[in-house]
C-alpha cells in the first residue's frame, strides 16, 4: 500500500496544463505530411524485423445515446441504428484491409473497444464485429480483450454477446452517483444498474473490472464525493481510474453548458483529490499512478512491480512491445517507429475505406532522439523510477550529459521532496507520483517550442 502525507500548497504549485504521455512526441507533433503510404511502408518492416511483434487492436466506436456535458471524447450521438450498422460495416472492411497487410502468424495479444459508447452497438452488432476481428486475426489464448461499458441502457444480452465474442474485462464509467451532479452533467446513472452490470459481468467470467471516476464536476464537493466512493469500494472493482474533469470549452463547445460557478473551487478540488487517494490506500488499492489504482494482485499492480508496465494510448497496459493497430475514426495506431492517426470525419474516412486506402490522415515518424526521451518518460511514468545506467546502456549515450537540461530542471523537484536523485537513478517518492506528469515534463523536447500549452492539454493534477 503507498500512504504519504498530501500537500495541498505542493498540489496548488504544479497544478499547470501538461500532456498525458499516452505517446511521445505528443499528438501536437503529429503532420498530415504523413499519410497512408507511410503507415503501409512501416507495415512492411515491421512484418520483416525479424520476431514477429504481437498485436493490440483499439476499435473507436463513437456513437451515444445522451451527450454527457463532460465529455472529452471522439464522439457522436445519434439514434439512428442505421448509421451505427453502416459504421460496423466500414470497420469490417478496415479489419480486412489491415489484416491482409499483416504477415501470417502475427498474434494479437490485447484488444480494446472504446469510444464512445461500445455497448451502444445492439448485441447482433457486437456479434458481428467480434467475428471479423476473429476471422481476420489471430488471438492469443490468454489474449487480454476488454471493452468501455456504459450500464445505462444495457442488458444480460449485450454481456453475453461480449463474452462469447471473447471479451474477459470491462470498464464501467460511473463518473458520480450524486444525484446533483448527475443532474447537472446530463448523465443519470443509479447505483442499483452499475451494480446490476457489475454482478451480472462476474457472473458471465469477466475476470477484471474496473470503474471510472471523474472528480472536479460541478456541485462535487469533499463530503459528497465521499459517498460516491463508499459505494464504488464496496463494489469491489479490481481496478479504478479517478480523472480529472478537464473543462475546455474553448475546444469541447458542448461544456459551455456547465457553469463554472458550479465547478468546485481548486482548493476543494484538491481535498477531493487527497480524500480520494487516502481513502483508496485505507480500502487496499495500490496508487500506479496518474489516475489509476489497482489491488495488489491485479496485473496492473504486479507488471508495475516487475517493470513491465507500458503506456500506450488506452492509459496503462501490460502489454509492452505489441504493435497497435487503430480502427475507426480519429483512432491512433502505435507501431515501433511511427503514430498514425485515421482521420476524424466519418464521410472521408469511408471514402478511403471504398478506394481500399488506409484512412490514416496525420501521423509522425519518429526520431533518434524521439525513441530516447520515449524510453525515459515511459520508464519514469511505469516504473516511478529511472536506471541511468540502462538508459546508457541501451541508447549509447552518457545520461547526465544528454539530460543536464532536464536534470537542472528536477532540481526543483527534489527541493520539494517529489523525488531523489544519485549518479544512477531517479526516485519518485510516494507523493511525487501525483506529479508524474509535470516530472516528465522535463525530458519532452517540444514542449517550450509549443506556443500555447492551456489550449493543447488538460492540468496536470
Ligand atoms: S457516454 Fe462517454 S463518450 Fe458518450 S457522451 Fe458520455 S462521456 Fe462522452
Amino acid at each position: 500500500m503507498n500512504t504519504f502525507d498530501i500537500n495541498l500548497a505542493l498540489l496548488q504549485k504544479y497544478d499547470r496544463p501538461g500532456p498525458r504521455y499516452t505517446s511521445y512526441p505528443t499528438a501536437p507533433q503529429f503532420t498530415e505530411a504523413f499519410g497512408p503510404a507511410d503507415l503501409r511502408q512501416e507495415i512492411v518492416a515491421s512484418n520483416n524485423n525479424g520476431k514477429l511483434t504481437d498485436l493490440s487492436l483499439y476499435f473507436h466506436i463513437p456513437f451515444c445515446d445522451t451527450l454527457c456535458y463532460f465529455c472529452g471524447c471522439h464522439m457522436i450521438i445519434t439514434h439512428n441504428r442505421n448509421r451505427i450498422d453502416e459504421y460496423v460495416e466500414y470497420l469490417r472492411r478496415e479489419i480486412a484491409l489491415v489484416s491482409r497487410m499483416q504477415k501470417t502468424g502475427r498474434r494479437v495479444a490485447q484488444v480494446h473497444w472504446g469510444g464512445g459508447t461500445p455497448t451502444y452497438l445492439s448485441p447482433e452488432q457486437i456479434a458481428r464485429l467480434t467475428d471479423a476481428i476473429h476471422q481476420h486475426f489471430e488471438l492469443a489464448t490468454d489474449a487480454e480483450v476488454s471493452v468501455e461499458i456504459d450500464p445505462r441502457g444495457l442488458t444480460r444480452e449485450h454481456l453475453a454477446a461480449l463474452r462469447q465474442g471473447g471479451f474477459n474485462r470491462a470498464s464501467l464509467g460511473v463518473q458520480d452517483f450524486e444525484p446533483a451532479v448527475q443532474q447537472a452533467v446530463n448523465r443519470i446513472q443509479s447505483y442499483e444498474e452499475t451494480r446490476w452490470t457489475m454482478d451480472t459481468l462476474r457472473e458471465l467470467g469477466f475476470n477484471s473490472i474496473n470503474l471510472d471516476l471523474i472528480y472536479g464536476l460541478p456541485f462535487q464537493t469533499e463530503d459528497s464525493f465521499d459517498r460516491t466512493l463508499d459505494l464504488i469500494v464496496g463494489m469491489n472493482p479490481d481496478r479504478l481510474a479517478v480523472f480529472n474533469y478537464a473543462h475546455v470549452p474553448w475546444m469541447k463547445k458542448h461544456q459551455q453548458v456547465i457553469k463554472p460557478e458550479t465547478l468546485p473551487k481548486p482548493e476543494e478540488k484538491l481535498r477531493i483529490l487527497k480524500r480520494t487517494i487516502e481513502k483508496l490506500a485505507e480500502a487496499g488499492y495500490v496508487y500506479i499512478g496518474m489516475d489509476h489504482f489497482a489491488k495488489p494482485d491485479d496485473e496492473l499492480a504486479a507488471a508495475q512491480k516487475a517493470k513491465t508496465l507500458y503506456r500506450n494510448f488506452q492509459g496503462y497496459s501490460t502489454h509492452a512491445g505489441c504493435d497497435l493497430y487503430a480502427f475507426g475514426i480519429s483512432g491512433i495506431s502505435q507501431l515501433q517507429n511511427v503514430y498514425a492517426q485515421n482521420l476524424k470525419d466519418i464521410p472521408p474516412y469511408y471514402q478511403r475505406l471504398n478506394n481500399r486506402q488506409l484512412p490514416t490522415s496525420r501521423g509522425y515518424k519518429l526520431t533518434s532522439d524521439d525513441h530516447l526521451r520515449r524510453h525515459v518518460i515511459m520508464r519514469l511514468m511505469c516504473d516511478m523510477m529511472l536506471d541511468k545506467r540502462e538508459v546508457e546502456k541501451n541508447f549509447a549515450i552518457v545520461f547526465d550529459d544528454y539530460f543536464a537540461g532536464a536534470l537542472a530542471k528536477l532540481e526543483e523537484f527534489r527541493d520539494d521532496d517529489l523525488l531523489a536523485l544519485d549518479a544512477d537513478t531517479i526516485q519518485i517518492t510516494p507523493f511525487g507520483r501525483l506529479f508524474i506528469r509535470n516530472i516528465a515534463m522535463a525530458f519532452d523536447a517540444y514542449l517550450d517550442k509549443i506556443p500555447s500549452i492551456r489550449n493543447l492539454y488538460s492540468r496536470t493534477v
